[in-house]
């Protein structure tokens, strides 16, 4: 088990941040750690790192437990904090040699790491020289200069432009194949993108654990098709992961999904199939996005 969480609870002040939390997270696996900002995503990641500590409960890293084992949960995470805190006027090479002294890793590793992570272009420069993605990068390449099973990254993607988000999304998924990896976001296309299950916070408690697949499988979709024709209720049950149909009006049918993939494109080639127009077609509680919305609200 990579990451074990039992019973976690952080209390700041009088304000509960996290609330007897618990979950585990297997190897190789990436999973998204999806919550709105102030959920308790940072808090958690920093107990799982060792920078902070617990009010109550345990976590295990790699079987450590990040209260006794300090250094050895440390030696299996590579982290990434959120705002990834660089120091501009050094380069690249410099940057990542000097932590690759304290960490003690060998100067072999430095260049491993700028290759692994596509920096190889941009390794002579000054980390301010450097676009907000490429600086994720040498966040990424540092975290992996130990080379860790656990990989553990707060916020990676957020204030990326398109381009950069395609690939540090990529650059995470190669690197998912071999390591764990734990990554936090507030945004619900992010876990789409890169991961294979989601743990979603709120107010300091989990309020989903799933696969992707198995929240898709979970969400239901209605579809509002208009034709220009009366077609049996029974005729468009044949249609694929079909629940339900309902005639609300005229040649209005109402079809209900159990799935949140689109399938507009199913009815759309039904219709053409059996020589039916279509005058309207409309589609809502699909997204993933909109079942996040209501988890969190
Ligand atoms: P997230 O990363 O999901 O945005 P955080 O873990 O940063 O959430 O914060 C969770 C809650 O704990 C927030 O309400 C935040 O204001 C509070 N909090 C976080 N860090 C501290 C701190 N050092 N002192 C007091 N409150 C904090
Ligand atoms: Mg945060």
């Amino acid at each position: 088990m990579s990451i074990e969480v039992t019973n976690i609870s952080k209390v700041y002040g009088t304000q509960k941040a996290l609330n007897q939390i618990s979950f585990k997270v297997n190897k190789p696996e990436i999973v998204g750690f999806l919550g709105p900002n102030g959920a308790g995503k940072s808090t958690m990641m920093k107990i799982l790192t060792t920078y902070l500590e617990a009010t109550e409960g345990e976590a295990k890293v790699n079987g450590h437990d990040v209260n006794n084992n300090t250094k050895q949960v440390q030696q299996s995470v590579g982290y990434l904090p959120e705002h990834n805190p660089l120091y501009l006027d050094q380069y690249v090479r410099e940057y990542l040699a000097f932590n690759a002294q304290v960490y003690g890793v060998s100067k072999n590793r430095i260049n491993e790491v700028i290759a692994l992570t596509g920096l190889t272009p941009e390794a002579h420069k000054k980390i301010e020289q450097l676009s907000k993605g490429y600086r994720q990068r040498v966040g990424l390449a540092n975290a992996l200069l130990h080379n860790p099973d656990v990989l553990i990254l707060d916020e990676p993607t957020t204030g990326l432009d398109p381009n950069q988000l395609v690939d540090i999304r990529n650059l995470i998924k190669s690197i998912g194949k071999e390591k764990t990896v734990f990554l936090s976001t507030h945004i619900m296309q992010e876990v789409e993108a890169m991961c294979d299950r989601v743990i979603i916070i709120n107010k300091g408690e989990i309020v989903a654990n799933k696969t992707l697949k198995e929240l898709r499988d979970d969400k239901e979709q209605v579809v509002i098709v208009e034709f220009d024709y009366r077609v049996e209720d029974a005729f468009l049950l044949k249609l694929p992961k079909v629940k339900s149909v309902k005639n609300t009006h005229d040649f209005i049918y109402e079809i209900t999904f159990a799935t949140a993939e689109d399938m507009r494109s199913h009815v759309f080639d039904f219709a053409h199939d059996n020589e039916l127009k279509i005058l309207q077609l409309n589609q809502k509680n699909a997204s993933l996005e909109s079942l996040f919305r209501e988890l969190t609200n």
